[in-house]
């Protein structure tokens, strides 16, 4: 048997390779096998990029709409901040045109070292990093924190320049959904409990601007945090069931030395609500090791129950799940997720652990 190994360039933007290994069978048959060696987004045909209408929904109407300014080229090393998803688009298809592995990290803003540390997770596994800052509306329910959600673009730029991270997508508030946006994308199953049944729509934001933010940047890798456990795992599900080409890390909730889960909103506690939230980590630890003994789940959801009341936090809601089916579980065990949201005053705080 004789192994001819080649690489045939196929498209005329000479973006596809293939690894071509022809065998010649005994019987004198001969088999051509294909093997694609990029990753699942280059199997898709490639639509013809048009910069005027790509994205930036209701940015300007298409028949006047002009190119956006080109963002600013500087040192090769220097970070760039892009507003405009064309922009995006065209930088994500360069990065992948010289071969490189694009992270993206999603975040709405008002950084900290936990949205750092998932930075440098997509460092590690992603030869480019993109953040994207985005207060994202269609999130938010109407009695809750959209308006006042802590917002500090100066602060967020900084601190992405010294993670190192390559460009920051920073979409104008009004570019990133038309004004009569109907299409939405919806998970309906995982979204049902937790804080999906307390946030009704919520998940329905969420899924819809992460799947518009995917279809963007082109991300071959994106990271989320262990902090939104439901989220990351509903995330998981999008990815499979509507075939993103993404592959998706979720990464440890980073946390204050005294244990508070570190959260953008944590800027809303009072000195003595910020005490009292720390019944949120104090709860979860309660539950220590979970052994091979498969303990009844209600005690230990009492136990929890009991020390966030001590607190003078107010439940939302304390369960233990399934990390695949966010469904609760009656006898506990290693992998199981101990789920706590309560409120802090008026602030909403959840955590998690595995256990
Ligand atoms: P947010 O800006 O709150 O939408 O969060 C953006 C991303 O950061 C989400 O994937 C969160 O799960 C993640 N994140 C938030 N807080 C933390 C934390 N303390 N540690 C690790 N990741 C976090």
């Amino acid at each position: 048997m004789s192994v001819a190994p080649c690489v045939i360039v196929i498209d005329r933007w000479k973006r596809k390779r293939y690894n071509s290994k022809i065998i010649f069978g005994k019987a004198s048959r001969m088999k051509i096998m294909v093997k694609h060696q990029q990753s699942e987004r280059e199997r898709q045909p490639e639509k013809k990029f048009v910069l005027r209408k790509q994205g930036d929904a209701g940015r300007q109407p298409a028949h006047s709409a002009k190119p956006p300014p080109a963002p600013e080229k500087k040192d090769k090393e220097e970070m760039q901040v892009m507003h405009f998803a064309c922009e995006l688009t065209e930088w994500s298809r360069a990065q992948h045109r010289e071969g490189k592995k694009v992270g993206f990290v999603p975040t709405m803003g008002y950084l900290h070292a936990g949205h750092l540390s998932l930075v440098e997770e997509a460092k590690k596994n992603a030869d480019v990093v993109c953040v994207s800052i985005f207060v994202n509306p269609t999130q938010f329910g109407p009695e809750e924190d959209f308006e006042k959600y802590p917002r500090n673009e100066e602060q967020d730029l900084q601190l992405c320049r010294s993670a190192g991270v390559d460009v920051v997508y920073l979409p104008r508030p009004d570019s990133m959904y038309a004004s009569d946006a109907s299409v939405y994308v919806f998970e309906n199953k995982l979204q049902n409990g937790l804080c999906g049944a307390r946030r009704p729509g919520h998940f329905r934001g969420v899924c819809t601007i992460v799947a518009k933010l995917f279809n963007i940047v082109q991300p071959d890798i994106a990271v989320f945090g262990q902090k939104d456990f439901q989220q990351a795992t509903i995330i998981r599900r999008m990815i499979r069931d509507l075939n993103f080409p993404v592959e998706i890390i979720t990464a440890p909730t980073l946390r204050e030395a005294d244990g508070l889960a570190m959260s953008s909103r944590n800027v809303y506690l009072s000195p003595e609500e910020r005490q009292a939230a720390l019944g949120l980590n104090r709860a979860l630890m309660s539950l220590g090791t979970i052994g091979a003994g498969h303990p009844e789940a209600e005690p230990l959801i009492e136990q929890m129950r009991s020390i966030i009341t001590q607190h003078g936090l107010v439940e939302d809601y304390v369960v233990i799940v399934d990390p695949d089916t966010l469904k609760p579980v009656s006898t506990v065990q290693q992998g199981h997720v101990a789920l706590i949201a309560a409120f802090c005053g008026k602030t909403r705080l959840i955590d998690n652990r595995i256990l």
